[in-house]
């Protein structure tokens, strides 16, 4: 009798711990009403033209959400017919705003007089965080190294496909970045994803970091803030940009 009073208590207990286990195990029941509906956004008008909820950095007048990278002073780029452009000797530009996760949308075009080559032509970088490049180069029947040419995260990850426009003619970067992830110890716990679209095209898809951006050896991740600002390349070439802006992501809906 003992024994049989025990076993339908085990099972008792059993059932009861499986079934909390089934409903504590989601936030939400399926289809539940109660669930935050998401906020009404309202999207740009043509492809590429910034949707409601989007922090303009760029609107091609003014520059003023930037600063340079080395003193914090005014960006010194020509800001001209909607675009700005890299001037010389004036050196990398930030926002002064800090980003973490996010969706960045940029256009860019290399100067449409061609000088030099590989690396030399058309170089830029949109350095997401400071640290993580996008590279910026006109790649059109220009040969450099994969890792390097347009859309690489430069050093790390080629793009899938080569899908650059000639020069002098405007290009569009989609990317949706999710920040690397660190212990309080400074280890890594969850690496940094680049998805990059370029002219509409996926040429990275959900690429793991492997550490901020080196030239010539191999990337390490380093602990750093959450958020810190997006930085545009001075690499010495007449490089524009226009239309950029940005959403902020939810750090939740990324973990
Ligand atoms: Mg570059």
């Amino acid at each position: 009798m003992k024994s049989k009073v025990t076993f339908i208590l085990i099972c008792f207990v059993c059932l009861a711990a499986a079934g909390c286990s089934g409903s504590g195990q989601y936030k939400w029941e399926v289809h539940d009403m109660n669930r935050p509906v998401p906020d009404i956004v309202t999207a740009g008008k043509e492809a590429g033209s910034a949707p409601s909820n989007a922090i303009i950095l760029f609107d091609g007048r003014d520059i003023s959400k930037w600063e340079l990278k080395k003193n914090g002073k005014a960006a010194k780029w020509k800001v001209e017919n909607g675009y700005m452009e890299v001037a010389k000797k004036a050196g990398d530009i930030r926002t002064k705003q800090k980003f973490g996760d996010c969706q960045l949308h940029i256009e860019w075009a290399a100067p449409i007089k061609v000088k030099d080559k590989s690396q030399g032509r058309g170089n830029s970088g949109v350095f997401l965080m400071g640290l993580y490049e996008v590279q910026v180069l006109d790649s059109f029947n220009n040969r450099t190294y994969a890792d390097g040419q347009a859309g690489a995260l430069y050093g790390q990850s080629p793009p899938l496909y080569n899908v650059c426009r000639g020069p002098g003619k405007w290009q569009s970067y989609d990317i949706i970045f999710r920040r690397p992830r660190f212990a309080k110890n400074g280890s890594i716990t969850k690496a940094g994803r680049v998805t990059v679209l370029h002219n509409g095209i996926i040429i990275q898809d959900s690429v793991e970091l492997l550490g901020p951006t080196e030239h010539k050896k191999r990337a390490k991740y380093k602990q750093h803030a959450d958020k810190l600002p997006i930085i545009l390349q001075d690499h010495g070439n007449k490089v524009r940009y226009r239309n950029i802006w940005l959403i902020e992501l939810s750090e939740e809906q990324g973990q």
